[in-house]
């Protein structure tokens, strides 16, 4: 078994860190070919990766299956993600100790999103409300374990405010969390703004600014109207103006994100995380870029 480093050690000796998230696809078979096509992923080292876990921990025995065969197969430093949806605190407890014997060192807490059939979250029976509570209850158990959390540069849906929401992480992140990784955004500004007004709430820890290729029209728009993040009208003319073209639409998504990268990377940010949504070739094209810039 490869030993697995924290995140917090990687940032104090590696400087800009790069990593990559990955979701558990739904049958064996896919699981295999998503492994063998990440293998390219190694020759350009990502510091860390990431697992997704499910709502209610669907996915969880296939979430477990990826984050071993990318740490063995593949030799990856993996950070499993774990929520609080549809489990007892005893079951998280359950979870967090076969992560700790697994050799697992990071772990990225989470409330999670309700289920698909249901609108809300809803607080399982002897579980949690809150990222927060998920957060404390994994650093008293772990004192060893880095723990990641989730920020959100255009606010938490649910949120009532933007302030409302950066008191909530400040208290998340007294909890014990080493760095945020923020949502996804298209607009560099927004993410600058974030980290500024984290920081006068008290907020001083690493933030990864998480980024996510354009690779189809339809899905990007989907996947932002569930997250509260918005497409820069500049962003949404070049898509309409692709219709169709399947090709446009990944070049037009894959050089805006290139551009988000490297002012990013430009301005001094602790690192990158990419939503890749699974596909090697996007990582790899932003990745390539990302290390060509730190070599520069
Ligand atoms: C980097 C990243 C990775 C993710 N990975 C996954 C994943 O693997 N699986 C998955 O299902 N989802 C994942 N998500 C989505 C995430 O689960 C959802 O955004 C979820 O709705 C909120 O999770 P959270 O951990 O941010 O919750 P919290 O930090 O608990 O916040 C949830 C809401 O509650 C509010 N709040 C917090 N504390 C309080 C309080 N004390 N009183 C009142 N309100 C409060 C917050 O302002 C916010 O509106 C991820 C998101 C990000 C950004």
């Amino acid at each position: 078994m490869i030993a697995q480093q924290r995140i917090d050690d990687l940032l104090a000796t590696k400087g800009q860190l790069l990593s990559v998230e990955f979701f558990p696809p739904k049958s064996e078979e896919a699981i295999d070919s998503l492994v063998s096509s990440s293998l390219e992923l190694k020759a350009l080292e990502p510091d860390f990766v990431s697992v997704t876990y499910g709502a209610g921990g669907s996915t969880r025995d296939r979430s477990s299956r990826v984050s071993a065969q990318m740490r063995d197969d593949l030799g990856f430093n993996v950070m499993p993600h774990l929520t609080c949806v549809g489990a007892s605190k005893d079951e998280l407890g359950e979870i967090i100790d076969g992560f700790y014997a697994e050799g697992y060192r990071n772990i990225m807490a989470l409330r999670g999103d309700p289920p698909k059939d249901q609108t809300e979250f809803v607080v399982a029976e002897g579980g949690f409300a809150f990222a927060t509570d998920l957060v404390s209850f994994i650093s008293e158990r772990y004192p060893d374990i880095c723990i990641g959390v989730a920020g959100y540069p255009e606010k938490h849906p649910e949120a009532s405010s933007m302030e409302k929401d950066l008191e909530h992480l400040k208290v998340k992140v007294d909890a014990g969390a080493s760095f945020i990784t923020t949502q996804l955004f298209f607009d560099n500004q927004r993410f600058y703004d974030f980290v500024e007004k984290a920081q006068k709430q008290g907020v001083s820890l690493p933030i990864f600014p998480g980024l996510m290729p354009v690779l189809a029209t339809k899905q990007i728009k989907r996947i932002v109207s569930m997250c509260g993040s918005s497409l820069p009208d500049a962003l949404d003319r070049e898509l309409e103006k692709a219709g169709e073209d399947a090709e446009a639409v990944k070049e037009i998504g894959t050089n805006w994100a290139l551009n988000q990268l490297e002012d990013l990377a430009k301005n001094g940010v602790p690192g990158v995380h990419l939503y890749a949504l699974n596909r090697s070739d996007a990582a790899k094209t932003l990745m390539s870029a990302f290390r060509s810039k730190q070599s520069c």
